[in-house]
């Protein structure tokens, strides 16, 4: 039996060594030069693999049934085995995220480089694929280019990893989905997820620069769309890190102009803070000195401005009302969003095919027998922490071994 897998990111090396172990042949196409580009800039060159808190409930999937089934088959430890078998053991942080033991993206590639090597795939970069048709015999023609020359191959499965529409300069560019489209496949618009938040910072604009643990939320009118914690920095445009990232994909499902996103500054040490505040409340420190037990002078002086405090003001002298704003702004500033980050800026893509058109246990297409979906080629987001890449490569591996078991 001869498998095609489209794509070697994350998902398609996992698919192309599975398949391979369970004793087919398998053709790896790739149209950059070289295999899993995007991995190269994951976790900042480090390559966050997975994390313990994979759970279906942590991704944005229209079906969390589909995703648990997918997860019960392929969790953290199963992927960690797969790993370590090709050479990637993988070491844990306090907060549960992996990364390969060498801290090293490059030497992911090299070991899924010289496992496909051993496995004997065919690897064939510098292939654009173009087309993929359903031969009369229930097995696929692929159409492929490499430069100015086209060719065709026939094969018994094809397995499409070629992943969605983020970060473009790398090789994922969504090229194959009208492809999908035109076999009766329902292709749901791509939209930037994992991405920068375009917001006015207005009178925190000095901030620019500056990191924060907090606690973020989306708000339209007086409902909250969703909420997260964590490290952000403010930047000349906007807000960018995983505090607002987790939540961008909402963005985009809403008219410009129309959302709200909350700050709490507070969140991760509310109550040191609020033990400081009465043992000082009615004392001679002033405010300035108050605020400096917790953030930087920049940004106490900004903190200052914003809600209009007099620095040297103590906290006895201060007012309800005035303390109460100065609170108001730590734990509850509010900006208006003006939209997210394009695709250039963004970790992945949300849409793509629906993942109820594929089976969650084999990847393969219900509407066509012998073609596997796999990746971010699916509707399927995760947050920041390498719940992406566990996507990835787990859909990857479980099509691999779904497509090699099918019987011709
Ligand atoms: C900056 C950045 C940092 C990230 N960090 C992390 C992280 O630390 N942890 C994490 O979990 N996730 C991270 N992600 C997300 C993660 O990289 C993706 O979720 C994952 O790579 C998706 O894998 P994939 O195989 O589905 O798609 P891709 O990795 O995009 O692979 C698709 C492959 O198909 C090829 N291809 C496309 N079309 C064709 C065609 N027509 N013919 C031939 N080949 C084709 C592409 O060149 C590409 O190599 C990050 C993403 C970015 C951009």
């Amino acid at each position: 039996m001869k498998i095609a897998v489209i794509g070697a990111g994350a998902s398609g090396l996992a698919a192309a060594l599975q398949a391979a172990w369970n004793g087919v042949n398998v053709t790896l196409f790739e149209h950059n030069d070289t295999i899993g580009r995007k991995l190269t800039v994951t976790g900042s060159g480090h390559c966050n693999l997975t994390n313990d808190s994979v759970d279906a409930a942590s991704y944005a999937c229209a079906d969390p049934k589909w995703m648990s089934t997918l997860l019960s088959r392929l969790g953290v430890s199963e992927l960690l085995e797969m790993l370590a078998k090709i050479g990637i053991p993988a070491r844990k942080t306090e907060d549960g995220w992996y990364y390969p033991l060498s801290n090293s993206a490059h030497s992911v590639i090299q070991a899924f480089a010289y496992a496909a090597g051993q496995a004997g795939i065919t690897l064939l970069t510098g292939r654009h694929v173009s087309g993929i048709a359903v031969n009369k015999n229930n097995g696929f023609a692929i159409r492929f280019s490499q430069g100015e020359k086209e060719f065709k191959a026939d094969f018994d499965r094809v397995i499409v990893s070629t992943g969605g529409c983020a970060y473009p300069s790398l090789g994922s560019r969504g090229d194959l989905f009208p492809v999908l489209q035109k076999m009766g496949h329902d292709v749901l618009e791509n939209r930037p997820a994992l991405a920068p938040i375009l917001v006015d910072t207005g009178s925190l604009k000095p901030l620019q620069g500056m990191r924060f643990d907090v606690k973020t939320a989306l708000r339209k009118g007086g409902t909250m769309i969703a909420e997260t914690s964590g490290n952000l920095i403010f930047t000349e445009w906007g807000l960018n890190g995983p505090a607002v990232m987790d939540i961008s994909h909402h963005v985009t499902r809403h008219p410009a102009g129309t959302l709200e996103l909350s700050m709490d500054f507070l969140a991760f040490f509310r109550d040191e803070f609020n033990r400081f505040l009465v043992a000082n409340r009615n004392g001679s420190m002033t405010a300035a000195i108050f605020l400096n037990a917790f953030f930087a002078p920049k940004v106490v002086s900004t903190f200052l401005r914003a809600a209009r405090v007099e620095g040297e003001t103590t906290l006895s002298r201060m007012d309800n009302q005035s303390l109460d704003d100065l609170i108001d702004l730590l734990q509850n500033s509010r900006f208006p969003v003006k939209g997210v980050r394009d695709f250039t800026y963004c970790q992945v893509s949300a849409g793509g095919v629906p993942v109820t058109e594929v089976d969650p246990d084999t990847l393969e297409s219900r509407q066509i027998k012998g073609l596997y979906l796999t990746g971010e080629t699916l509707d399927v987001v995760g947050p920041c922490g390498g719940f992406n890449l566990h996507f990835a490569f787990g859909s990857g591996a479980l099509a691999g071994m779904a497509a090699a078991r099918r019987r011709v």
